[in-house]
């Protein structure tokens, strides 16, 4: 049986180029940068002001104090969005605001608490309070961004951050990869759709909108298809219809030894290769991987928890790659298990758990791979060893998929 890391070498190496794609800024958010980006331009792009006040030659208020006014000449003022138009000269001072471009000849900004605007001024002229440093309140051209430097990364997933930075240097659109379209298909002949009436012996379908809520999560694109029952030719032509529509087919169920687990069949049937079967993990032993052409084909294993495991564990990282994603691990947190596990088996057993903000992590108790009850309330996974015991308090790394 394969390791786990082995099974996603072989599923990471088969993952097509990623195509790219230019998107307009507004749709880049959770999208993959296919190319490194280097800043067009200065950030700050000018030297400004970080206070509402005064701008002011340093040396003209050096004596100033409470007790010991400066009187400036008030010279004009520059709103956000404005220029000085001429330089400062000695004795003089100019209205400034917050993010204003700093005048020539100014080397500082007195804020406006520290300045008194006599009534019988005129508004002519001002008196400072308060000494300001040279370059005292003064944000300087280059200083948070310098032309040339580099905002992103290929292969960086664009969020927050990178949307507020390729915006403000004036980029509108970005080349990521393209996201994959993944057919999501439940096979099981006592598989019926939830909001019907069942008969005894069926069940609800409940694989194809978690596994779609995954695929949407990692940047893919879900197209559920209809239920498939347990018929070699009909799987066969699910199978074959899908394939011609989708970048990667996503089936659960169907994948094991029994002899109604009819989906290696059906996919090799189609010339498909298959190029694994069964990964020495736990929930998700049986679990298909094969290629058909430049299309991956990933068979889950049916029950409820053991697809949607199986899905995080090896299905995502192939999404994220084919969208040019550099890193593909679930991000891990560290915590400190509330309660003990044991893992008495020998497959690696990826348990399901809730880890709060305080860094506790609670083990679900009903861990069983058809146990639904338990994914609602967890966060994560822990990957507990074959044969080993986990105390109260031991250290481990949550694998999230919140
Ligand atoms: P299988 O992998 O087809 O042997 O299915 C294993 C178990 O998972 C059986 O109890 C199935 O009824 C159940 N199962 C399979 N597919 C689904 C599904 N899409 N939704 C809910 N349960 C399923
Ligand atoms: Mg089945």
């Amino acid at each position: 049986m394969l390791a786990l890391e082995a099974a996603l070498q072989r599923i990471l190496e088969a993952v097509p180029r990623p195509r790219p794609e230019t998107v307009q800024l507004p749709e880049a958010g959770g999208r993959f940068a296919l190319e490194s980006i280097d800043a067009p331009m200065d950030l700050p792009p000018f030297d400004n002001s970080a206070m509402d006040g005064y701008a002011v030659r340093s040396e003209d208020v050096a004596a100033a104090g409470a007790g010991q006014p400066v009187k400036l000449a008030l010279s004009g003022r520059i709103a956000a969005g404005q220029t000085a138009g001429r330089a400062l000269e000695p004795g003089q001072c100019l209205r400034i605001f917050t993010g204003s471009p700093l005048p020539v000849g100014a080397d500082a900004v007195v804020m406006q608490e520290d300045v008194r605007l006599p009534d019988h001024s005129g508004g002519n002229y001002v008196e400072v309070v308060e000494r300001v440093r040279p370059w005292e309140n003064v944000r300087f051209r280059g200083e948070d961004v310098r032309t040339g430097s580099r905002l992103i990364e290929a292969g960086e997933r664009i969020g927050m951050g990178q949307l507020t930075l390729l915006s403000a240097t004036g980029k509108s659109s970005v080349s990521v990869g393209s996201q994959p379209l993944v057919g999501l298909m439940a096979t099981g002949s006592e598989l019926r759709e939830p909001g019907t009436r069942l008969e005894p012996g069926q069940i609800y379908e409940s694989n194809r909108l978690g596994l779609a809520h995954l695929t949407r999560a990692a940047g893919g694109v879900p197209r559920p298809f209809s239920l498939v029952r347990d018929d070699p030719e009909e799987t066969r032509r699910a199978l074959e219809k899908a394939l011609e529509e989708v970048d990667y087919l996503v089936t659960s169920g169907g994948a094991s030894v029994g002899e109604f687990d009819l989906v290696k069949e059906a996919f090799a049937a189609l010339d498909g290769t298959v190029t694994f079967w069964k990964v020495a993990i736990k929930p998700g032993k049986p679990f298909v991987f094969g290629r058909l052409a430049n299309k991956l084909f990933f068979g889950l294993p049916g029950n409820p928890v053991s697809s949607l495991v199986t899905f995080l564990l090896l299905v995502r990282p192939a999404l994220l790659r084919f969208q040019g994603a550099r890193d593909v691990a679930l991000s891990a947190s560290q915590g400190v298990l509330g309660a003990g596990v044991e893992n008495p088996g020998d497959r690696r057993h990826f348990m399901r758990v809730k880890l709060n903000a305080d860094g506790m992590v609670w083990p679900c108790a009903r861990q069983g791979s058809h146990m639904m009850s338990s994914l609602a309330g967890a966060n994560g996974l822990i990957d507990v060893p074959p044969g080993m015991r986990l105390a109260t308090g031991c250290p481990v790394s949550v694998f999230r998929w919140d």
